[in-house]
Formats: C-alpha cells, sequence, structure tokens
C-alpha cells in the first residue's frame, strides 16, 4: 500500500501523461511528450513543498532537459517562458510570489487533494481515450 505521498506523486505523474501527451518539452520547447518523459517542476521540490503537486507547476519534459536544467540559466529562463505560454503569467507569478511560504500539508489536505486528483485523472483519461 503507498503512503500519501507517493499516492500523490503518482497520480500528477499519470494525470500529465494524459495531458501533455503530444505537447513539447516544457523546459526545451522541442519533441514530442511519451511515456518515457519526466514530471518537471517549475518551483523545485527542493524550495518548497506546497507545489510539488499543484498541476500548474509540473509538466512533462525530456529526462535530459530536467537533469541538466538547474546549471543551465537559459534552459531554466526556457522552461519559465514555456510555462507562461502554458498556463498564462498571472498564474505563474501567483505561485513564484507563494513559493517561499512553506505550508506543510496536513494529512486530511493530503486526503482531499488525493480525491480532487482522481477525479483530475478521470477527466484527462476520458478527454484523451475519446481523442484518439
Ligand atoms: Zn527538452
Amino acid at each position: 500500500m503507498k503512503n500519501l505521498n507517493e499516492t500523490l506523486t503518482d497520480l500528477v505523474r499519470k494525470i500529465l501523461h494524459y495531458r501533455d501527451a503530444g505537447k513539447p518539452c516544457i523546459i526545451c520547447g522541442k519533441g514530442e511528450m511519451g511515456k518515457y518523459d519526466v514530471v518537471c517542476h517549475n518551483i523545485k521540490q527542493s524550495k518548497s513543498t506546497q507545489f510539488k503537486w499543484h498541476l500548474h507547476n509540473v509538466a512533462l519534459g525530456h529526462s535530459k532537459c530536467n537533469s541538466i536544467e538547474e546549471a543551465d540559466p537559459l534552459l531554466s529562463l526556457s522552461h519559465n517562458l514555456n510555462m507562461i505560454e502554458r498556463f498564462g503569467a498571472d498564474e505563474i507569478i501567483s505561485i513564484y510570489e507563494q513559493r517561499n511560504n512553506t505550508v506543510k500539508f496536513a494529512k486530511s489536505d493530503k486526503e482531499s487533494l488525493i480525491k480532487e486528483l482522481r477525479v483530475t485523472l478521470l477527466c484527462h483519461e476520458a478527454i484523451f481515450k475519446n481523442l484518439k
């Protein structure tokens, strides 16, 4: 049985594999995302835990881009610009401004988020299958 954090991480990964399928890498802006691509966080997990499972802080990207981004300011800039294009400047700025307000999720918050993400996953799954 998975713990709550693992369940949340797994749900986000599954949602993104439907939501971002066929879109370009969120970091370099190239290619077409598929099953081998990884979940990339704009605000990194190490800086804040509150945006770890926020669907507007994550998108699929190349595994290589994700691993070298932090050492490459241009890739990091490209990631930000692609996030703004996909989710809107207001949303990305709002997340950025809150990045240091560390919010610790209680067990009940995680359980609510799991319910919410399960519904989101069902919706993305249905849309994905209907488009095929
Ligand atoms: Zn890439």
